[in-house]
């Protein structure tokens, strides 16, 4: 079986997720910039954050056999500090970068004033910069904030083909499917979303436009959940053709629209379980 994460933030992540992603199944990821929880202060932060989205973490995971891409962006929530509007500014350097597939996490937290201004702006830039748009949906007033964030990609003019509506329900998935938008779910060990729920939904709506991450940050998260859900999506009696279109087929033709996803030489099938990566120096930490 052949994963690819669409959505995990590595950066939260230990060497040892990396090598359990490896052992799992896991080929290709895409890492969203994102809030690191700790607010910045400054763009100097941002810069620093995005550059080793597109030079350390790469690295990191090449060392197990995994081809990292990422999204950038300046996340909702920082949106509403104004010391960190500059961050605007540098996006358009990093949107020309290789390892760059789409512009995101953007969409809405609290759904503010500013947030509207960001999350516009950077449609925008996706639009300018032919690329697709990862957009966030807020955990609180779900409803409400999905609903305005499709308003808002139908204002932007962007090709609804080329955005992905993400961290999706039960109650969320019938308007952005209705939408054209690609659909996003993040399955999360306790809450939100469960592998046996996600099952669920792909059978009332089939696999199409469908994308199953992890979202596995500095939170509770499971890095492996998108093998559950694989797992899971069998033994409700799905087919492994449909497995592998929604945790690889899938992601690769949404992020493909970037024309920047680099999967030469990443033979799904042929790298197996629990292999050494002999020849490579596998990360020693820090010291
Ligand atoms: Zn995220």
């Amino acid at each position: 079986m052949r994963i690819f994460d669409p959505h995990i933030h590595m950066t939260s992540r230990t060497t040892d997720d990396y090598e359990r992603m490896a052992a799992a199944g896991v080929r290709a990821l895409v890492e969203p910039a994102f809030w690191l929880g700790q607010p910045r202060t400054s763009v100097g932060s941002f810069v620093d954050y995005f550059d080793s989205l597109i030079g350390w973490e790469p690295f990191r995971a090449s060392q197990f056999g995994i081809r990292h891409h990422c999204t950038i962006a300046l996340n909702p929530k920082e949106a509403n500090d104004p010391r960190c509007r500059e961050v605007l500014d540098v996006l358009p350097r990093y949107l020309l970068k290789d390892g760059v597939v789409a512009v995101g996490e953007i969409g809405y937290d609290s759904m503010t004033p500013a947030e509207d201004e960001v999350f516009a702006h950077q449609l925008a830039l996706a639009a300018q910069h032919d690329l697709p748009a990862l957009v966030h949906t807020p955990h609180r007033d779900k409803a409400r904030g999905t609903l305005r964030t499709l308003d808002v990609v139908k204002e932007s003019g962007i090709d609804p083909g080329r955005v992905v509506v993400d961290h999706l329900n039960e109650v969320t998935v019938g308007d952005v499917a209705g939408s054209g938008c690609w659909m996003g779910f993040s399955i999360y060990p306790e809450t939100k979303m469960s592998p046996e729920r996600m099952v669920a939904i792909l059978a009332e709506y089939g696999p199409a436009r469908m994308l199953v991450n992890s979202a596995a940050d500095w939170g509770r998260s499971d890095p492996l959940l998108t093998l559950r859900t694989a797992e899971a999506m069998l033994d409700a009696g799905l087919s492994l053709d449909d497995v592998d279109r929604v945790l690889w087929r899938n992601p690769v033709e949404f992020y493909g629209q970037s024309g920047r996803l680099d999967l030469v030489g990443v033979d799904a099938d042929e790298v197996q379980v629990g292999q050494t990566f002999e020849g490579n120096s596998i990360l020693r930490g820090g010291s």
